[in-house]
């Protein structure tokens, strides 16, 4: 009677609920933006995706959004540019990649992924990072670095957030480009507060003994990682240190740069 009972139930599911539409459901979700149903593994629809502020034109040296130029493709493509600053004062990493302008909806995905443990919005900036890093590499607009260094948390803030969200990037962009991560080069041994409201002054005297070099470099060409690169005091803080250590040369790459106040 019980079997009876569990293939009448068994039949009555597949009518009702073919496997398929159940497959379906289980996929379906909403997109992390605009809401939309999507059907896929990444967190954001095809449209939102194409509409990301994408720093499409930027200095060479620090990738501080630039106004665009009016020149042809091929001509942007292989166009080194530089901002004011880094013409009067060159930083000592030899040129920077970021991939996003910091600024909506860039600002909440990077706030999301590093403040509410979206760790899955992280693999998605860094993915899309790591695909563009990848064809400027092949084309010889970057640099193809030995190791990935990313920017260090200090001990304390690890343990309050759980993750890093730097080593995270640069984790996803090892696998994808196929370089190595050292993450124990230099460490950060001063917690100072967070440095998004300092000026840029406030800001090098906060850093210069922040960092500190664990271990020695032998010539080599290495990538910093961060997540956002703000006024670029960090990444010129950390690239002396690096150099200083033995680097042959420092590049710099993060998700986002934020852009110039006018
Ligand atoms: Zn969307
Ligand atoms: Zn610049």
């Amino acid at each position: 009677m019980a079997r009876k009972l569990s293939t009448k139930f068994n039949s009555l599911v597949n009518r009702f609920f073919p496997k398929q539409r159940i497959k379906d459901a289980c996929k379906q979700k909403h997109c992390y933006l605009c809401d939309t149903t999507i059907y896929q593994h990444e967190p954001i629809c095809a449209g939102c995706k194409l509409d990301l502020p994408f720093n499409q034109s930027s200095c060479s040296h620090c990738s501080v959004p630039l106004p665009e130029l009016i020149t042809s493709k091929s001509d942007k493509a292989h166009s080194k540019r530089a901002c004011g600053e880094c013409i009067k004062n060159s930083p000592s990493y030899t040129e920077s990649f970021s991939t996003f302008c910091y600024t909506f909806p860039i600002n909440a995905l990077i706030s999301d992924f590093k403040y509410r443990n979206k760790r899955h919005l992280g693999k998605l900036l860094s993915a899309i990072t790591a695909e563009t890093i990848h064809t400027r590499i092949n084309s010889g607009q970057l640099k193809e670095p030995d190791k990935l260094i990313p920017v260090p948390l200090h001990v304390d803030k690890l343990d309050a957030r759980g993750f890093n969200q730097s080593a995270d990037i640069a984790d996803d962009l090892s696998r994808a480009l196929n370089i190595p991560v050292d993450s124990r080069c230099i460490a950060r041994v001063i917690n100072k507060p967070a440095q998004a409201s300092l000026s840029k002054r406030q800001r090098q005297q906060n850093l210069a003994n922040a960092f500190s070099i664990r271990r020695k470099l032998n010539g080599e060409v290495v990538a910093l990682i961060d997540d956002v690169v703000t006024t670029g005091v960090t990444a010129e803080q950390l690239s002396k240190q690096l150099l200083e250590a033995g680097a042959k040369e420092v590049v710099v790459w993060s998700l986002a740069r934020t852009p110039l106040r006018m």
